[in-house]
């Protein structure tokens, strides 16, 4: 299956230059979105994972059902403010714009094998900040899983030698 076929790319948005890879075409069909889950899980299915973590919104679509296919936890990441709990937060740049994540400070027990999961790797800005408040609760960054890379951006680079999984590239 081509997911590429399914993803459809809005020119000039959030703001001129950006071209944006708009995956809602994608999740609607019930079958090709089934399939990404899939193809992540077969993808991941011989690596020790004790939870997946997702940043909102669109990591808690792929990292949500990812989790539950792998049978394992899943930790939502959030913007500050969002978390009723003791958190933890930081600073944040995204391929446009900048703000705040923010995980409960009881989230992830240290030592446990953590899989961070996302929509698209741009920069590599917001899998950066999550890995650093992953890592401030202990957790152990075991790879990360994502639907689209934007290589020209090289976020790979960014995430050092941490495994990287992308099932679609720009
Ligand atoms: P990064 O932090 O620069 O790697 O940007 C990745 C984050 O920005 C992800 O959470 C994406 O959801 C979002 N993002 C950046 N560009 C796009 C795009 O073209 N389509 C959808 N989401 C995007």
């Amino acid at each position: 299956m081509n997911f590429k076929d399914y993803i459809r790319v809005i020119e000039d948005f959030p703001q001129p230059g950006i071209s944006f890879k708009d995956i809602t075409t994608l999740l609607q069909n019930g079958p090709v979105y089934k399939e990404v889950i899939n193809e992540l899980a077969r993808q991941l299915k011989d690596v020790e994972i004790d939870c997946i973590a997702g940043p909102e919104a669109r990591g808690f679509v792929i990292g949500a059902p990812l989790a539950v296919a792998l049978g394992v936890g899943f930790i939502p990441i959030r913007k500050s403010g969002k978390l009723p709990g003791e958190t933890i937060e930081a600073d944040y740049a995204l391929e446009y714009g900048k703000d705040k994540l923010a995980m409960h400070n009881d989230a992830i027990k240290p030592g446990q094998k953590v899989l961070i999961a996302d929509d698209l790797l741009a920069t590599g800005g917001t899998i950066a900040t999550s890995i650093n408040l992953i890592e401030q609760l202990g957790g152990n960054i075991i790879g990360a899983a994502f639907l689209i890379e934007l290589a020209e951006l090289n976020g790979r680079e960014k995430l050092g030698n941490i495994d990287v999984i992308s099932l679609v590239t720009y």
